[in-house]
């Protein structure tokens, strides 16, 4: 019998984006998360697969196995908005919580709902990603069980996180949990807990990061090379560190060493950034995602982008909350040192803007290609019809060129790998300097 699993189906065609999930619940225990030469965290095959199929189920690459639907966890009676990028929402929010959003990303939101459902009770451990003692990599998914825990987790941390150790420490221990992922995993989340009884009682509240697209761990590798580090000796990476002088799009990589102190600010309008706007490190599956505000969370978080809340250099987040239980923390939220006010879906679409374009715009091109070599890609939104047009073709072979240039140097090791380095700086630096000058001349 041919074996059908997610290392065939799925990764043989780049089509993983690394959650993990298939890993955790995999009843022939024969599935491992590893990273690959990308530095993307993929399944291998190390035991005898079962052929349960469960894996493809679950996985959020394939349209085979359903997820459990908003309708369905919230009951019928459930009175939500719908729109067709957000998915449906009771309500939506702008603002902050004063105690979290120093050590947050943006507002603190996410840190300030969990800690809500410590207090109130409502869950006894929440899954957020933490630094990880593993060796071969800086950070993964941690549980926490008491609300004075979850500081050590705030924060965004760019890195690939996959979730099957946590998933499988859930099969196997009894609890009221809540758990934060990215859109792609959320997915799989809800497609396990449809298949696995003891997911859907355990895991309470699935929590969503907004996401534009995730990146491999060599991205994190090349900023640290860039700050004349290794992942070896570096305690601490931050991301999202905000610097007073700084407007909030404005934040900064830093990496603290062994001994302490820390690296130089590698601000997002340098280098940090160029290699994130130009989806460098940006693993295959996400050219193919079309989830930005994850609709099957009970509540999906992300940075408001809109320039009356981009001066302000501590962060505000949006929330856009499907749970009845979230809508009702938020209603209470300025007892609890929240400050939020309501905000309409069409200013958190627009808040997305550039990640939305690209998810929405350009994504039927990359599928009708992918398809034409006979890829089958999951469609979790209808989408537009293939648009034509020499500007988007262009952006195609553009970010395919890129995509290639940037994983073949990351076959190369010592000398020609640091050389690389050097080169694809020097490069993003001009193209900095480039689409600057242009912009003064249009000014002028
Ligand atoms: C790869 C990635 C891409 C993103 N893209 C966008 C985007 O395009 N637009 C946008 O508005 N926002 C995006 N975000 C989300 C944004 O960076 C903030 O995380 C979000 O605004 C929540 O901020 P907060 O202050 O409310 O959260 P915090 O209070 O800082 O809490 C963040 C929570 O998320 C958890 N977490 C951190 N990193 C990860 C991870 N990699 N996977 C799962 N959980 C994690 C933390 O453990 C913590 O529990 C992205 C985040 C990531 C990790
Ligand atoms: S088919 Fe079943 S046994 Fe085989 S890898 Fe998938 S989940 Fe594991
Ligand atoms: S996307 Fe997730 S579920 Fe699918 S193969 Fe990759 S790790 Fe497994
Ligand atoms: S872009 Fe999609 S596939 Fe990629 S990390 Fe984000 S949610 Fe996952």
């Amino acid at each position: 019998m041919t074996e059908r699993n997610v290392v065939t189906e799925v990764v043989a065609k780049s089509l993983c984006c690394g959650c993990g999930v298939c890993t955790a619940v995999c009843r022939g225990k024969a599935l491992e998360m590893r990273f690959n030469t990308l530095g993307e965290l993929v399944p291998v095959l190390t035991g005898k697969c079962a052929h349960c199929q469960l894996c493809l189920k679950v996985c959020p690459a394939l349209e085979v196995g359903e997820p459990l639907l908003p309708e369905e966890l919230f009951g019928p009676g459930a009175k939500m908005g719908r729109d067709p990028h957000i998915g449906g929402f009771i309500e939506c929010c702008v603002g902050y919580s004063s105690r979290h959003r120093m050590k947050s990303a943006s507002g603190g939101m996410a840190t300030w709902t969990l800690e809500q459902l410590f207090q109130k009770d409502k869950i006894n451990a929440a899954i957020c990603v933490g630094r990880s003692p593993k060796n071969d990599r800086l950070f993964e998914p941690v549980i926490v069980s008491s609300a004075a825990e979850l500081s050590y987790c705030s924060s965004s941390r760019y890195y690939p996180v996959e979730f099957s150790s946590v998933l499988k420490d859930v099969l196997r221990n009894e609890g009221r949990y809540a758990i934060v992922a990215l859109p792609c995993a959320v997915t799989a989340i809800r497609k396990a807990q449809r298949a696995v009884l003891l997911l859907r009682e355990r895991i309470r509240y699935v929590f969503a990061l907004a996401c534009g697209h995730g990146v491999s761990k060599h991205f994190t590798g090349f900023l640290l090379a860039a700050a004349r580090l290794t992942e070896a000796k570096v305690k601490m990476v931050d991301f999202r560190y905000s610097a007073r002088s700084h407007k909030a799009t404005n934040f900064a990589f830093r990496a603290q060493h062994a001994e302490g102190n820390w690296s130089n600010l590698l601000y997002f309008d340098g280098l940090y950034g160029a290699l994130w706007t130009g989806r460098f490190f940006v693993p295959r599956a996400c050219d193919f995602c079309d989830d930005l505000f994850a609709p099957l969370a009970d509540a999906t978080f992300m940075d408001a982008w809109l320039p009356e809340y981009t001066g302000d250099v501590h962060g505000t987040s949006i929330v856009v909350a499907r749970h009845p239980e979230v809508s009702r923390l938020m209603q209470g939220a300025k007892e609890s040192g929240a400050f939020l006010r309501p905000i309409t879906i069409a200013r958190v679409r627009q808040s997305q803007s550039g990640a939305l374009a690209y998810k929405t715009t350009y994504l039927p091109l990359r599928v009708a290609r992918a398809e034409r070599n006979g890829l089958r890609i999951p469609r979790s939104f209808p989408r537009a019809v293939v648009p034509g047009g020499l500007k988007e073709r262009l952006a195609k072979i553009k970010h395919g060129a890129r995509a290639r240039i940037c994983r073949l140097a990351f076959d190369l090791e010592g000398r020609p790998r640091r050389l690389w380095i050097s080169v694809l700086a020097a490069y993003l630096h001009a193209q900095r300097a480039w689409r600057a000058a242009r912009r003064r001349v249009a000014r002028l």
